[in-house]
């Protein structure tokens, strides 16, 4: 099974109907379980800036997926909440980006995930993280150890002692 984190955001219409059906539109697909989800945040509009507000939030889902497969069942839940497609970073009734599949690294003409503007993203990074603290799993492969962990002001300063 695999893992991953979507973000979805919406500023047309009713917002909260638009991300409520499409987590249940990802959750009723067969291949798709959606496991967390964080609470919805309002975002003044970043880009395109002379347009509404959004709601935004993250879900993490569990899959049998693939990221390529996913990402088009995610445009059909985009299509099916009636997502015309026009303005880049414009007005949508719902936008659902892949944040991250496992801890892959994937580089296609039609996908990259890591989502490559997540981190410059307060919307996207702070329900992230909501949902996704960092666990020892996600530092694994990338050469930084946990060395010490620290609880608090008055235990690291007792170190030095
Ligand atoms: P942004 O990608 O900056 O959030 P956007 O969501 O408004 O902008 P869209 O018009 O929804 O952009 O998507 C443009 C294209 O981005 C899609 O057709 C899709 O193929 C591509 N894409 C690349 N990587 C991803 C990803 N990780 N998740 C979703 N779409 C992606
Ligand atoms: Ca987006
Ligand atoms: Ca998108």
């Amino acid at each position: 099974m695999n893992v991953a984190y979507l973000s979805i955001g919406s500023n047309i219409g009713d917002r909260l109907y638009h991300l409520t059906e499409a987590v249940r539109a990802l959750h009723s697909h067969d291949g798709i379980i959606v496991t967390s989800v964080s609470s919805i945040y309002e975002t003044a509009p970043v880009g395109f800036t002379d347009q509404a507000d959004f709601l935004n939030m993250v879900v993490c889902v569990e899959t049998a997926l693939t990221a390529q497969v996913l990402l088009e069942e995610c445009q059909k839940v985009e299509h099916g909440l009636g997502r015309v497609r026009d303005v880049r970073w414009g007005p949508r009734t719902a936008d659902l980006d892949i944040l991250l599949y496992n801890s892959e690294s994937i580089e296609t003409e039609n996908l990259i995930v890591p989502h490559p503007r997540m981190y410059e993203r307060a919307f996207v990074l702070i329900p992230l993280l909501e949902i996704a603290p960092l666990k020892a799993s996600a530092v694994k492969d990338t050469g930084v150890v946990l060395w010490k962990k620290v609880n608090g002001v008055n235990d690291l300063l007792r170190e030095g002692e």
